[in-house]
């Protein structure tokens, strides 16, 4: 049984085109639209069971017809990362369960009228669970609201999705290093920078952060348009990929 995981955007708040940007990026995503780049979000297919991990794609619910999808599993609630659930929580039929950080506040009044999303699934860093068969370990992040990455372990294979991050708490940053993931998929928005930024992780902090975990794959997400105009005059480091929406990683 394999381990699918889509990018299905791989943009920050700000997206790519940026509104009312002319950079190179922005024209760039604006003439070809393989280039653009959604809210950061991914899906997760084991076991004929798919997982939308996080939610920002305002129009997931064109995207996602009802049935097919299990679940829900978001790293946090920033407006960029929930801001699809705000008109499919007023949707009939079953109830939709929603995974995720014990952050009391939410996102504006989500929890206050949750509609059809059940959001009493709450997780524990650290603390393994099970969504039809793959399990998933939440690895506290730092950032400025209390965020959750996640580590998704089948019996063949280890993925880490770490957004949104900068740098990260020793205790991940060691787990990570003990339970070798085969591909790391993580906040990289800001191109190289002399300090490490507040939010985010830069280039040179997922480098050195890669350094210590030693993964042999990183994919590389939530890349804002200055990013992208850095990465169209500089390679990446061996390793190191650039994701983009639409980007399908199979693993056995
Ligand atoms: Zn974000
Ligand atoms: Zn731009
Ligand atoms: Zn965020």
């Amino acid at each position: 049984m394999s381990l699918t995981i889509t990018l299905l955007g791989t943009g920050g708040a700000q997206l790519v085109p940026v509104f009312g940007c002319e950079c190179d990026a922005c024209a760039r995503a604006r003439r070809n639209a393989a280039y653009r780049r959604a809210p950061c979000s991914g899906m997760v297919q084991f076991n004929d069971a798919i997982t939308l991990l996080d939610a920002g794609i305002p129009d997931l619910m064109e995207q996602f017809p009802a049935g097919q999808f299990r679940q829900f599993l978001l790293t946090h609630y920033h407006m960029d990362h929930v801001q699809g659930l705000f008109p499919l929580r007023w949707g009939v039929g079953k109830t939709l369960p929603v995974y995720g950080p014990p952050d009391e506040h939410g996102c504006d009044d989500l929890f206050k009228h949750p509609g059809l999303l059940d959001f009493s699934h709450t997780v524990e860093p650290f603390v393994v669970f099970d969504l039809q068969g793959l399990q998933v370990t939440p690895l506290p992040l730092n950032h400025s609201k209390l965020t959750f990455g996640y580590l998704l372990e089948t019996a063949h294979s280890r993925v880490a999705w770490l957004t949104d991050t900068a740098g990260l708490p020793d205790k991940t940053q060691k787990f990570l290093l003990n339970n070798c993931p085969q591909l790391l998929v993580i906040d990289c928005s800001h191109e190289p920078r002399k300090q490490i930024p507040k939010n985010h992780n830069d280039l040179n902090a997922v480098i050195a952060l890669n350094a210590a975990i030693n993964c042999p794959r990183v994919i590389l997400t939530h890349i804002s348009h200055v990013f992208d105009q850095w990465m169209m005059k500089n390679p990446l480091p061996a390793g190191f990929e650039a994701g983009y929406d639409g980007m399908r990683i199979v693993l056995d």
